[in-house]
């Protein structure tokens, strides 16, 4: 699940520059395949292999582990389980890189990993063949060109600003040569998707190719919703009519404050994750997140009548605590897949004097499964609830399923995981305001 985004082109077109722009802006993960052929480049002239020759470099292969991480939303490449983000940019690299990626067995290589990532996330993914080869479905494609000698004046100017010695005339002839090598190589060369959108940055400022690029993504972004408007209509207007009755009594009987509302999701198909203070924080949230969204709820509030069938009109299901509750997990998975949001309470129970709890595995387990990112939130007030009390909602940046870096679905991953969301989600609380 999540939008796929293509950005391919030559060297030193700007991707990378625009793509870690337009993740940033819409809160997608940023995947600079570019860094993964790098690596293998990089091992390659460690290992003083001929990186042009297949024979040399193929049998390399079984000794590479690469893997990406995200450290704060930033990429970073492991080559077996060395952080090489900064030695794979010598000019050096880049041609090694540049000679690795014709060899189709480098290409098959990292093929699923590219694959795996985007099949998680929101995603802007550049290189060279994502439009072609990895992403043939990418809801968005860019085709980004600018003339050679642009080109070469930027990755000048980005090299020189790093304090690097170099030279105009080398850079320019590297990028002819990386041009020649990465459009005539016979797997998966350099060429535009039939699909694709061409954009020539030569005369374009960062900002106005940003900005042209995210007028596509919200295009996309608003069909992708179109799965949310499955949900037949008469189920989201009960949702809206109820939400706007209900909300009345609450902003009557507190006062109550939302930051971070430029957080709030746009889109169904969500997780929202809150700390436990008060049995209305679903209400508190749904105030504020128009798209439908269903409900974990403890199974003992289903024994009382009509509460049951209050919590089962706005899409709450039961569930059992402490208990690994399989069909409610597997009931949450299925809301998310037709466009439903998942409000959920990671703590399990409710937190009387504010303290945030632990995490159960949950949360993580359902982002992971369904790939979606979580919405942290934090709810806080000080002392006691009481008449006009001051209840605080806040919002925060998405939690995307890469950033919890899952490596199974064992206990122990999906409770550090959800350890994780937790943290972020007390970032949200403070009692004492
Ligand atoms: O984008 P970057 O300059 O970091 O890429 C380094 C080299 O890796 C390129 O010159 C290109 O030959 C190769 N590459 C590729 N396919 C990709 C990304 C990069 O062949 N998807």
């Amino acid at each position: 699940m999540g939008l796929n985004c293509a950005l391919d082109g030559p060297s030193g077109a700007g991707k990378s520059t625009i793509a870690k722009a337009l993740a940033e802006r819409f809160g997608f993960v940023y995947v600079d395949t570019g860094a993964l052929y790098r690596s293998i480049g990089l091992f390659a002239v460690r290992s003083g292999a001929n990186t042009s020759s297949a024979e040399e470099v193929v049998p390399l292969l079984k000794d590479i582990a690469v893997e990406l991480k995200y450290v704060d939303g930033a990429q970073r490449v492991i080559l077996n389980g060395e952080d090489v983000s900064d030695k794979i940019r010598t000019p050096e690299i880049s041609m090694a890189a540049s000679n690795v990626s014709a060899i189709p067995e480098v290409r098959e290589f990292l093929l699923d990993l590219q694959r795996n990532i985007a099949a998680k996330n929101d995603i802007i993914m550049d290189g060279r063949d994502i439009g072609t080869v990895i992403l043939p479905d990418a809801e968005v494609k860019v085709f980004m060109t600018a003339s050679a000698e642009e080109r070469a004046r930027r990755r000048f100017d980005e090299l020189t600003a790093k304090g690097q010695k170099v030279d105009y005339e080398s850079i320019l002839k590297d990028i002819n040569q990386r041009d020649y090598n990465d459009s005539h190589r016979e797997t998966s060369p350099l060429i535009k998707a039939k699909d694709a959108v061409e954009l020539d940055t030569t005369k374009l400022s960062i900002d106005e190719v940003v900005d042209k690029i995210s007028e596509m993504i919200k295009k996309a972004l608003k069909e992708e919703q179109k799965s949310y408007r499955k949900i037949p209509a008469i189920r989201r207007w009960f949702y809206a009519i109820l939400r706007f009755i209900i909300s009345i009594p609450f902003k009557i009987i507190f006062n109550i404050k939302y930051e971070g509302t430029e957080n709030v999701p746009q889109t169904g198909s969500v997780i929202l994750a809150g700390n436990h203070r008060t049995w209305f924080d679903p209400i508190l949230i749904a105030i504020k997140v128009k798209y439908i969204s269903s409900y974990m709820a403890k199974a003992e509030l289903f024994k009382y009548f009509p509460l049951n069938l209050i919590i089962r009109a706005v899409h709450g299901f039961p569930t059992r605590r402490n208990s690994g509750d399989v069909s409610a997990l597997s009931l949450a998975e299925k809301y998310i897949r037709n466009g439903y949001n998942l409000t959920i309470f990671p703590e399990g129970t409710r937190s009387r004097n504010g303290k945030i709890g632990k995490a159960k595995s949950g949360v993580a387990y359902i982002a992971s499964k369904c790939g979606v990112p979580v919405y942290p939130v934090g709810i806080s007030y000080k002392g006691h609830l009481k008449f006009r009390r001051k209840i605080t909602v806040r919002f925060g940046k998405p939690i995307m399923p890469e950033e919890l870096k899952l490596e199974s679905m064992s206990k122990t991953d999906l409770r550090a995981a959800g350890e994780k969301i937790m943290s972020k989600i007390a970032l949200l609380v403070n009692n004492d305001e």
